[in-house]
């Protein structure tokens, strides 16, 4: 499954996430032995003892909701965290990573699906948060794009048309926020069950679990 995926992220040039929540060690020592190195996890007592027990070189991402009180526990090694959805959490990783003497790279999460319980951005909360982070320099994050989850359903024509949305809000804020030596360049869409879907919409970086590992 592994190479299966592989060949089809390879024309996009996309980036392969390999969600290992809830996985034991040996599961992704699997993976990491056939040379896969980015992996995510949701939940930062279960990302630390990882990253306690596996191999240093492995780079981790945390796309799971993240309270501000925890921040602390991942920022000396956390590679990208996908989960940003509010000013203040982004000012504690500045205020964390600045303790480590180094920057942390961030995705802005953006709520595109219609479920209720996700948690992200509206487009205005995206504008609010970016006005801010123009107006006060936060030296030691960095944000590099987006991340957003498209509903749970069958509905295909659907899901592809909340990835559009989430690219074209994307383009939107490059524009109006980044300048050409600083510009995003991630969008972090696609799971298991839509991550083709994500790729056509542009997608630069998929979260694949159950694919990979099997169910949890
Ligand atoms: C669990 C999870 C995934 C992976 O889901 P699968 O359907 O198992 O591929 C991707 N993104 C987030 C934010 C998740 O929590």
């Amino acid at each position: 499954m592994l190479q299966k995926i592989r060949d089809t992220l390879n024309p996009y040039n996309a980036e392969l996430i390999a969600v290992s929540k809830t996985k034991p060690d040996e599961a992704i020592l699997d993976l990491y032995n056939q040379d896969q190195r980015h992996f995510g996890e949701n939940r930062v007592q279960e990302l630390v003892g990882k990253y306690d027990r596996l191999p240093k070189d492995i780079r981790w991402h945390l796309i799971g909701h993240l309270q501000k009180n925890k921040v602390k526990y991942i920022a000396s090694f956390v590679h990208l965290i996908h989960s940003v959805d509010s000013y203040a959490l982004l000012e504690t990783i500045n205020k964390e990573a600045t303790k480590h003497n180094r920057t942390i790279n961030v995705l802005l999460q953006l709520k595109i699906g219609e479920e209720e319980s996700k948690y992200g951005l509206s487009r205005q909360g995206t504008d609010q948060l970016l006005e801010k982070v123009a107006a006060n320099k936060l030296s030691n994050i960095d944000i590099h794009g987006v991340m957003g989850m498209a509903s749970f359903t069958p509905d295909k024509v659907q899901v592809r048309s909340e990835f559009d949305e989430l690219k074209s809000i994307y383009d939107e804020i490059n524009k109006k926020y980044f300048s050409e030596n600083n510009s995003l360049s991630e969008i972090s869409m696609g799971m298991s069950g839509d991550y083709e879907i994500a790729l056509e919409a542009g997608s630069t970086m998929v979260r694949i679990g159950s694919l990979l590992f099997g169910s949890r």
